[in-house]
């Protein structure tokens, strides 16, 4: 977690409060890079606790937080590890579930998982937002903080980049461009005037048939299918049922983008544009955000003037 450094004007009545869930809640499924059963336990958490992996398969003190200083690995998915148990200390494909968390404004939770990688359930942030909205939501006796970007901040390589800056709100424009005639440039931009589970949940994760070969060579996605990712062939969708949006590509980009940029440790309050932005980049952004101090300074946040929409819905209520 981000030191506080300084504290804006609070009144106490009108800032929001933390938040956890409300009841735990359960899931199981396979990591979509080992193709390992895993199953997951998403329990309540105090105030300041952040998210945090618990690898139980490994005993009582197997934590892990999930903040930027613990990403570890950013090639197609993002991992967390820390140093001991012969390096098996390690949760990967974390951002799907860190975009639910975020999406339904989950600030504080401990994630059970029996195995080294989150199940991917469809390829999407949704079957998790299903379990946190079923989970329910409580306040806690906290003030909420975010990362207001006081500077800009970019990180790029050749055409692609990702750049943060100063703004009243949070708010994404990402765009991609695949030399593919089902994709080409799509742009996306999300505010807190849109609603994460229907604009951005249900995007499914995707690749090119072409490079599943060479993905399982490299010893990732063993657990891909059509059950948990988009899969272009060179003219056409392989799976039954076609895409959930004619722009799904770019609604999961801007899916990890979220989940990624999650592992600040707050919420951020500034204009994130992105062209074709990917795990690796997503990483570098927060990481340069964070250790440039004078770009950012952590505030509370008020009910109005928040960055994403952020009323503490009533327990059962979510996103
Ligand atoms: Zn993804």
């Amino acid at each position: 977690m981000v030191t506080m450094k300084s504290s804006n004007t609070i009144n106490k009545g009108l800032s929001q409060r933390q938040t956890t869930i409300l009841n735990p809640i359960s899931c199981s499924g396979i990591g979509v890079h080992t193709n390992k059963e895993v199953s997951l336990n998403i329990k309540p958490a105090p105030a300041d606790s952040g998210i945090i992996f618990h690898r139980t398969d490994l005993g009582s003190a197997a934590l892990i937080s999930a903040e930027v200083k613990n990403v570890v690995d950013t090639r197609l998915c993002t991992v967390l590890s820390k140093p001991g148990y012969g390096g098996q200390l390690r949760v990967a494909t974390v951002e799907h579930l860190m975009a639910a968390l975020f999406g339904c404004k989950i600030d504080n939770a401990l994630i059970e998982i029996d195995g080294p990688e989150v199940p991917i359930m469809d390829g999407s942030a949704a079957p998790f937002v299903y379990l946190l909205e079923r989970a329910g939501k409580k306040e806690l006796d906290a003030l909420r903080r975010a990362i207001k970007v006081i500077k800009e901040i970019k990180v790029e390589n050749e055409e692609r980049f990702v750049k943060i800056s100063p703004a009243d709100n949070f708010s994404i424009s990402c765009e991609v461009n695949f030399d593919h005639s089902l994709i080409g440039r799509q742009l996306i931009a999300y505010s807190e005037n849109n609603n994460f589970k229907d604009e951005l949940s249900r995007a499914r994760t995707f690749c090119m048939e072409a490079d599943i070969l060479k993905m399982r060579s490299a010893g990732l996605a063993l657990g891909g299918s059509l059950n948990n990712a988009v899969v272009f062939s060179e003219d056409n969708v392989l799976n039954e049922g076609g895409l959930r949006f004619p722009d799904e590509p770019v609604r999961h980009k801007a899916l990890d983008l979220v989940g990624d940029l999650a592992l600040a440790g707050y919420p951020i309050i500034g204009r994130v544009e992105a062209i074709c932005p990917g795990h690796a980049m997503n990483f570098d952004i927060v990481s340069a955000l964070l250790s440039e101090s004078d770009s950012w300074e952590v505030v509370y946040i008020p009910f109005e003037e928040a960055g994403i929409d952020f009323p503490i819905a009533a327990a059962g209520g979510g996103a």
